[in-house]
C-alpha cells in the first residue's frame, strides 16, 4: 500500500509556514479525534496518519529530508520508524501538550488520561498493604505464605454489580450507556464538542433501578480471601512487594487495587545477618582453643561441622563459604561468618586453681601478639568488603 502525500493529509501546500502546519494539524486532530468519533476505524486511521504526517512535517530537519527523498528519507517503505504501522497512540496524546501551546483541549474536556480515554469510567479497588513476617531459613530459600486477607471482595450476590438482578440494570438514561454526556461550544479553534463524566451514572453507563441488598449497591462487601504470596529468596527487611489486582476490589466491577507486601524478618535465635552474610559468635572454651577440636555450629541449613585448629585465637573469623543468604533474583549466594571468642571461666574449683596457678609463669601461656597478627578491624574489613 502506498503512502499518502504528508502535505495532502493535512491540506497544507509544500510552501507553508510552520504554523500554517500545526493549524491544519489541530483541526484534523480534533475533527477525528477517537473520543469524538468512539469505535470508528476509518476516523482512528485519520487521526493517526495526520499524527504522523504532522510529526514529520513539524520537524524541519525530517520535513527536509522528507521534501528530498519522499517516505524513503524518513524512514518510508514499511521500514521502521513511524513509517510501519503508523503512530503509538499514547505518543500522539503526549504531543497534544506542543500542538495545543500547554494547554490540551482533551484533557479537560475529553478527560484525556488513560482509563477514561475510551468513554466510560472505570473504577479502581484502593491498594491493600500488609506486612509478612519471615524466619531467616524462609528468606534463604523462599517462601509460599498463605494469608487470610480481610478486604473489599465482590459481592457474591450481585457479582459486583451492585444490582438486584439482571432486568434492574438498565443504560444510563441521561448518557446513553456512553458515560459521558457532550456539548458543542464554541472555541478559537472553532466549533467543538465537549464531554464531561454523567453525574447519573459516574461514568459508567448504566443505571441501577433496584439495588442489590447484601452490597446495598456498593458492588462490593467487605470480607475475606486467602492469598498464596511467594516471596523469592534473599528479601530484606522493609522491602515491598506488590502483587497487582490482588487488593480492594472496585465499585461496580472495576479493576481491584494491588496488594502490597511489606517484609519483616523474624530474629534468629543465634544466626544474625549482615547484609548477605550471616554472622555466628562462636564462643570456645581456652583449652579448646589452644589444643584444637571439632565442633558444631548451626547454619541457615542446619549444623556444620568445623575445624577448630590448635592456638586458635581470640576474635578470629572463619568463613563458612555460600552459607549465607541468595540475592534476590540472583545465583550469588553469601557466607556465614564465625567469629571466634574464646570463653574465660568465671568460677574456679581449687583444684582448677592449682592447675592454673601452674600455667601462670609458663612462657607459652604469655601474650605474643606478632607483627602479622592483624587488627579486628583489618579483619572485619577483609570480610565485610
Ligand atoms: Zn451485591
Ligand atoms: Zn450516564
Amino acid at each position: 500500500m502506498s503512502k499518502r502525500d504528508y502535505y495532502d493529509i493535512l491540506g497544507v501546500s509544500k510552501g507553508s509556514s510552520a504554523d500554517e502546519i500545526k493549524k491544519a494539524y489541530r483541526k484534523m486532530a480534533i475533527k477525528y479525534h477517537p473520543d469524538k468519533n468512539p469505535g470508528d476505524k476509518a476516523s482512528e486511521d485519520k487521526f493517526k496518519e495526520a499524527a504522523e504526517a504532522y510529526e514529520i512535517l513539524s520537524n524541519a530537519e525530517k520535513k527536509q529530508r522528507y521534501d528530498q527523498y519522499g517516505h524513503a528519507g524518513v524512514g518510508g517503505a514499511g521500514g521502521g520508524g513511524y513509517g510501519g504501522g503508523g503512530m503509538n497512540m499514547d505518543d500522539i496524546f503526549s504531543n497534544f501538550g506542543d500542538v495545543f501551546g500547554g494547554h490540551n483541549p482533551f484533557e479537560s474536556f475529553f478527560g484525556g488520561g488513560g482509563q477514561q480515554r475510551g468513554g466510560r469510567r472505570v473504577t479502581k479497588g484502593t491498594n491493600l498493604r500488609i506486612k509478612v513476617k519471615l524466619t531467616l531459613e524462609e528468606i534463604a530459600h523462599g517462601a509460599e505464605k498463605k494469608i487470610k486477607v480481610n478486604k473489599l471482595i465482590a459481592c457474591k450476590t450481585c457479582d459486583g454489580s451492585g444490582a438486584k438482578d439482571k432486568s434492574s440494570v438498565s443504560t444510563c438514561s441521561t448518557c446513553g450507556g456512553s458515560g459521558q454526556v457532550r456539548r458543542v461550544t464554541n472555541t478559537i479553534l472553532g466549533q467543538m464538542q465537549t464531554a464531561s463524566t454523567c453525574p447519573t451514572c459516574n461514568g459508567n453507563g448504566e443505571q441501577i433501578t433496584s439495588k442489590c441488598t447484601s452490597c446495598h449497591g456498593e458492588g462490593v462487601v467487605r470480607g475475606e480471601e486467602t492469598i498464596t504470596i511467594n516471596i523469592p529468596a534473599g528479601v530484606s527487611e522493609g522491602m515491598q512487594l506488590s502483587m497487582s489486582g490482588k487488593g480492594n476490589a472496585a465499585q461496580n466491577g472495576g479493576i481491584p487495587g494491588d496488594l502490597i507486601i511489606l517484609i519483616e524478618e523474624s530474629a534468629h535465635e543465634t544466626l544474625k545477618r549482615e547484609g548477605n552474610n550471616v554472622v555466628y559468635d562462636l564462643h570456645l572454651s581456652f583449652v579448646d582453643a589452644a589444643l584444637g577440636t571439632s565442633i558444631e555450629v548451626p547454619t541457615i541449613d542446619g549444623k556444620a561441622k568445623i575445624k577448630i585448629e590448635p592456638g586458635t585465637q581470640s576474635g578470629k573469623l572463619l568463613r563458612l563459604k555460600g552459607k549465607g543468604l541468595p540475592e534476590v533474583n540472583s545465583y550469588h549466594r553469601g557466607d556465614e561468618i564465625i567469629h571466634i571468642n574464646i570463653w574465660t571461666p568465671k568460677a574456679l574449683s581449687s583444684d582448677e586453681r592449682d592447675v592454673l596457678e601452674n600455667l601462670r609463669d609458663s612462657a607459652n601461656f604469655k601474650p605474643q601478639p606478632g607483627k602479622n597478627d592483624k587488627s579486628f578491624f583489618e579483619r572485619m574489613k577483609e570480610y565485610f568488603e
